[in-house]
């Protein structure tokens, strides 16, 4: 029979385009001794291309700002990202040559910006990009309509509180799993005694002085006052997971409460707001496998596997947790509890897994999870629309067992010994942390400030996992939503409402 390919399935194409976007990203991987430097030369901008040099300069009037040598790709880029404005605009850049040490260095003036020079795989990004924000724009409505519907559904404020309590209660549960998981995990395998000195230096020096702007002041009874939205449209505007959930909650009790005259057009507004959003995946998904694709070989060219190879014992023991966890807890959870057969769970969940790896964003992959849910789970909408948009923002299985794991590691980083109380209260501020990150890529790091403080261990040591976060954040994205997928076949089960579709 001929192949073609309208008849391959789509996780094929999907999966497909995520090994042939790695293998492209690696052939056309950026040059790390290369940069081009934009200039202002009369009232253009010309584009030089700088290789292989000895040393680069940063030079003002005629005060050498700093200067780099041959491997300092990256702490030129970021050392002129933080120059200040006024040196920034009579930047001049010296560059000396290893081929021509006896000759003049080079010298650019009036630099307008100093670039990484793109490859093909980085600039076909742009179809990867559009894939993303298109999942993006479904998931705020999804949200708002489907837990307005999934809330005013169940009928009474009770069945809410019940449901509701039940499955935040099974959230709970699986992100402790995940968080001991990955504390035993990094206690046992202790991945930050086992670098080596020069790879310390290094990554301090290359991310340090980034961490210092970025630490955002955080402060955990803000981060609940603030999920109750003065203005819920601003909420909805800037995307405002926990407050549009909680908006979206309250406006669903509400209409339990109002009778079936009033609350009927409104129920089934947003139920068909919801239905069309779902129906928009399908379209959307269409495109997954050449979104995937610019995707992953924007990634994998930019930033290359090489970073993994100076924190390898790190990956590892993460990565070796989000497994563990996924196919020993879920999988077997969903086994047992629900009754789905474990190649039938992940196999239905396969979609799911590919566009959270490669949007690394819960958010984004929460239509593809519902989808997958109903038709290949068995698990009905009243319970998807429930369950799912609240476990992408409250469930992260994956971010808190990193957010653990990260926090031990950078303790054994600076040898402090954490005691059994210091590794209990990770376990707590790691869940508080999942609920407040957004289902967005790279917000884990960030929430992963709250755990360091905890324990106080410093923050700066976040430098020393900085560049490995953007494809580790794809593997834990992962976690996050096969876990709300467990979740939600769960709940299905315990309310005897869960379809054939997951059956053996
Ligand atoms: N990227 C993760 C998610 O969207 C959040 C994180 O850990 O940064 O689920």
């Amino acid at each position: 029979m001929a192949i073609s390919w309208k008849t391959i399935p789509l996780h094929h194409k999907i999966l497909a385009g995520l090994v042939l976007g790695a293998l492209f990203g690696a052939l056309f991987k950026v040059d790390k001794y290369e940069l081009e430097i934009s200039h202002a030369v009369g009232r253009t901008v010309e584009a030089t291309v700088v290789s292989r040099w000895e040393t680069v300069a940063f030079v003002r009037d005629t005060v050498v700002l700093e200067t780099f040598g041959r491997e300092d790709q990256l702490r030129i880029l970021q050392a002129y990202r933080r120059l200040p404005k006024a040196d920034r605009e009579h930047l001049t850049v010296m560059v000396r040559s290893a081929q021509q040490e006896s000759s003049p260095p080079l010298r650019i003036d009036n630099v307008r910006g100093i670039e990484k020079v793109k490859t093909i795989a980085m600039t076909i990004k742009p179809v990867g990009t559009i894939f993303i924000r298109l999942l993006m724009f479904i998931a705020i409505p999804l949200v708002l309509s489907s837990l307005i519907v999934g809330a005013a559904s169940l009928g009474d404020i009770r069945r809410v509180g019940t449901l509701g309590g039940k499955t935040v209660l099974l959230y709970m549960v699986t992100i402790t799993s995940a968080i001991t998981i990955g504390l035993v995990l990094v206690n046992l395998i202790e991945p930050g005694t086992r670098l080596t000195a020069d790879v310390l230096e290094k990554l301090k020096m290359e991310f340090q002085p980034d961490i210092q702007s970025a630490i955002p002041p955080i402060d955990l009874i803000d981060m609940v006052v603030n999920i109750v939205a003065t203005n819920p449209i601003n909420a909805l505007a800037n995307g405002e997971m926990l407050q549009i959930v909680f908006f979206a909650l309250m406006i669903g009790i509400s209409l339990t409460m109002v009778g079936e005259e009033k609350a009927g057009p409104v129920i089934r507004f947003f139920d068909g707001m919801s239905e069309t959003m779902i129906k928009m995946v399908g379209m959307i998904m269409a495109i997954a496998p050449y979104g995937v694709f610019a995707l992953i070989s924007a990634t994998v060219g930019e930033f290359g596997f090489d970073i993994l190879e100076t924190l390898v014992w790190y990956a590892v023991t993460l990565v070796l947790g989000l497994i563990l966890h996924m196919v020993g807890f879920l999988g077997m959870l969903a086994r047992f509890y629900s009754g789905i057969p474990f190649r039938k769970f992940f196999s239905g969940l396969r979609e799911v897994m590919l566009v959270a790896f490669t949007t690394s964003s819960s958010g984004a992959t929460l239509p593809v999870n519902m989808k997958a849910c109903e038709n290949n789970l068995g698990v009905p909408k009243k319970i998807t629309s429930f369950v799912l948009p609240l476990g992408a923002t409250i469930n992260m299985d994956g971010t808190s067992m990193y957010q653990a794991v990260a926090a031990v590691f950078i303790a054994q980083v600076y040898q402090m010994d954490l005691g059994l109380a210091e590794q209990l209260t990770i376990l707590l501020t790691a869940v508080l942390a999942s609920i407040g990150t957004a289902p967005v890529p790279g917000v884990g790091i960030v929430m992963l400030i709250i755990v360091l403080r905890s324990v106080n261990v410093p923050e700066e040591g976040i430098a020393l996992i900085l560049g490995v976060d953007r494809l580790l954040d794809m593997c834990r994205t992962v976690l996050n939503v096969v876990g709300d997928a467990a979740v939600a076949t769960i709940v299905a089960k315990s309310e005897g409402v869960l379809g054939e579709q997951g059956k053996g």
